[in-house]
């Protein structure tokens, strides 16, 4: 068993990705105590072998390290500062307690939470994860980090157990950066992708012959040769189960909504990261929301006519 393994580790959320994210860390060694505000993820995880709290503050004390694995920003600033009656947890914390979030936020909020983390005297981390849920069952989630390359150190060991890969991208706020930016190309390469077989099926051209055109030439990219959203070039792709995620539209919706904030906050001259993102915000509000992202194209093709 690892040095870290009997590191006291507090784990807040423990829901589609913190629930699976936790069991890995106890069954590694690791000391989790968790905490979530509804009540049948609690019993989940209790049937899965995590230890629970009462309370958020309840899990402090002891506690090396705060993970959280939360839905927003909001959530996250919530929790350490403390809201509705509930005291925060770094109040509650030991100095120089490392509090790590992974959730996906906005990066000017991830900058906020280690600005108040540093204030209260602690450590932090931000490292959102791409990988989905199966990743976070299977412990081969990447983890985006922006870290001190020290604290980065400390929390690496948690990063070799649940994950598969671990990418430090620079100071507070970068991990949150980095998926956003790559999020931006994603949504927008998806869209291209589909919009491209479409037109060519008015064309008369066959997926295949597209596939391996645009697979072995320019248009090569993630979205058309591993999530490819025809059924047939792929053949484990979404595309091929009726567009069960994968990666849901929900979070497709989210994650280029932060893009878009993160976009009008820095001043980017940017027309196709917006134009993705009330795309997909269509898409998720019109019944994409618990399908594949690369469902887009069923919409595209609906909306093309005969
Ligand atoms: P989820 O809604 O299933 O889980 C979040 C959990 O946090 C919920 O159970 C909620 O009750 C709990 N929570 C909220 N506030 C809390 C508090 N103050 N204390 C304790 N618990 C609290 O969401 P998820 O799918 O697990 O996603 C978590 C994060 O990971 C999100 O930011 C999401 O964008 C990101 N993410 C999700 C996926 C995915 O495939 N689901 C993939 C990559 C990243």
């Amino acid at each position: 068993m690892p040095e870290e393994a009997k590191t006291r580790v507090a784990f807040l959320g423990l829901g589609h990705m913190g629930g699976p994210m936790a069991v890995n860390l106890v069954k590694a060694g690791y000391d989790v105590i968790g905490f979530d505000v509804v009540p049948a993820a609690l019993d989940a995880a209790r049937e899965h072998g995590i230890p629970v709290a009462a309370s958020a503050p309840e899990t402090i004390p002891g506690a090396e390290i705060v993970l959280t694995m939360f839905p927003s920003g909001q959530h996250v600033l919530d929790a350490y500062r403390g809201a509705n009656g509930e005291p925060g947890l770094l109040a509650a914390a030991a100095p120089n307690t490392m509090f790590l979030d992974c959730s996906t936020i906005n990066v000017d909020e991830a900058r906020e939470a280690a600005r108040l983390a540093l204030d209260a005297g602690h450590r932090s981390v931000d490292a959102p994860v791409s990988g989905g849920v199966v990743g976070a069952e299977a412990g081969t989630l990447t983890f985006m980090v922006g870290a001190l390359p020290e604290d980065f150190e400390t929390v690496r060991p948690l990063f070799d157990v649940m994950g598969k890969r671990a990418v430090l991208c620079g100071e507070h706020g970068a991990g949150q950066a980095a998926k956003v930016c790559n999020n931006l190309i994603l949504g927008v390469s998806m869209i291209a992708v589909s919009e491209a077989f479409v037109l060519g099926e008015k064309l008369g051209l066959t997926h295949q012959a597209l596939f391996d055109v645009a697979s072995a030439a320019s248009g090569q990219c993630w979205a058309l040769t591993t999530n490819c959203p025809v059924p047939g070039p792929v053949p484990t792709s979404p595309a091929n189960r009726d567009y069960q995620p994968g990666f849901a539209g929900a979070l497709m919706a989210k994650d280029l909504r932060l893009a878009l904030n993160a976009l009008q906050s820095t001043g980017v001259a940017a027309r196709m990261g917006p134009l993705a993102s009330e795309i997909y915000d269509a898409f998720a509000a019109e019944g994409g929301a618990g399908r594949d992202f690369s469902g887009i194209i069923t919409d595209i093709r609906d909306k093309s006519g005969q």
